[in-house]
């Protein structure tokens, strides 16, 4: 299974803001890495933790729309639409972000999920 490397989830990270300090360093805790991508980020400051989902492929799977709804999120690089989906996070009840890399120029960054789906 090609899951994105946690060294690279934490990167990714600091490209959101944690909702309670509102500070962008987090680390992926190593001890809640599961098998099925599923692990936890720790906001480095104030120690908020909030669950990073890595298996994409199950999740667009079960979630029919989001491959079309991918298709139409606009690259801020070169403003191309149309990304590839990485790995998601829930960072609270109000915001889930999923981290995408645009198709045509590479480039990397979060966006606030659509879907508020929780789970
Ligand atoms: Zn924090
Ligand atoms: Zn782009």
């Amino acid at each position: 299974m090609a899951t994105i490397p946690v060294e690279q989830v934490e990167a990714r990270l600091s490209g959101v803001r944690c909702p309670i300090c509102k500070n962008n360093a987090f680390v992926v805790d190593r001890r809640t890495v599961q098998t099925d991508g599923e692990c936890k980020g720790v906001c480095s400051t104030c120690r908020y933790s909030f669950p990073v989902h890595t298996d994409m492929e199950f999740y667009l799977r079960t979630q029919p729309d989001v491959p079309y709804r991918l298709k139409e999120i606009p690259c801020p690089g070169c403003m191309n639409r149309g990304v590839a989906l990485d790995f998601r996070i829930v960072m609270s009840v109000r915001e889930a972000f999923y981290f995408v890399t645009c198709n045509a120029c590479q480039k990397a960054f979060p966006e606030q999920s659509f879907l508020e789906s929780f789970d």
